[in-house]
């Protein structure tokens, strides 16, 4: 990867700077990695990220986009072992209109669901939201990322 790909500025680039990547990421894939969201919805919120900084599906490789559902994938079966959800949202939010937060380096969002969570962003301020801190999931989910990933990704690819 060449510099030329990053953008300085940009958290999800920055993530990545060399000798000081983000504690945040969970794992690293040829073309895209997983890092927590700094500012989850629930506990064990991923988000599924091209390395290459670029805004939307459109600009990504055929050789990214595989990667991206790959590691969606990959996501979903770890989140799946480690949380034990009740069920889990997978999406993209594009442009402020659209959501996105990060409107100009395109990133998958994986997030684990439980009954009763429905109302999650108005319950902030309440105790409903789980308390496990950034530390702690990333404590949590590494191992299993690492023990997941050869296999399940060998698999998928056959
Ligand atoms: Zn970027």
């Amino acid at each position: 990867m060449s510099g030329a790909d990053l953008a300085q500025g940009c958290v999800f680039c920055d993530a990545l700077a060399e000798g000081r990547e983000s504690p945040l990421v969970v794992y690293r894939g040829k073309t895209s990695y997983i890092l927590l969201n700094l500012y989850p919805y629930n506990n064990g919120h991923l988000m599924i990220v091209p390395t290459r900084h670029v805004a939307s599906l459109g600009e990504t490789s055929v050789d990214e986009r595989a990667e991206l559902m790959e590691l969606t994938r990959l996501a979903e079966l770890v989140l799946g072992e480690a949380y034990r959800p009740h069920g889990m949202n997978v999406g993209i939010n594009m442009g402020r209109a659209g959501g996105a937060g990060i409107v100009d380096h395109v990133h998958v969002h994986v997030v684990p669901r439980w009954e009763g969570d429905t109302n999650f962003m108005t319950s902030v301020g309440e105790s409903r939201v789980l308390p496990e801190s950034l530390e702690q999931t990333v404590e949590r989910l590494k191992p299993v990322f690492a023990r997941l990933a050869g296999g399940n990704l060998k698999a998928g690819a056959s």
